[in-house]
């Protein structure tokens, strides 16, 4: 019978943006996942673009930045240009 003592924690709910995830929901057709996140480290540039409506964004990163905060910036700057 011995029931099964180890009940391991379940893991952790998948958050809806992964941190190193490059493709990301779009702000302006909202198509799920059709934003992709180009990372240009060498000139510190992150540019984010929608294949479906091509709305794009450009951003200045450095070394620590991931894609998910080039496309924080996008959403920030919607948000501030409404
Ligand atoms: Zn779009």
């Amino acid at each position: 019978m011995g029931r099964r003592k180890s009940k391991r924690k379940p893991p952790p709910k998948r958050r809806a943006i992964e941190p190193l995830d490059t493709q990301f929901n779009c702000p302006f057709c909202n198509h799920e996942r059709s934003c992709e996140v180009d990372m240009d480290k060498s000139r510190n540039t992150g540019r984010v673009s929608c294949r479906v409506c091509l709305e794009d964004y450009q951003t200045s990163i450095n070394y620590l930045s991931e894609p998910v905060d080039v496309y924080n910036d996008w959403i920030d700057a919607c948000e501030s240009a409404n």
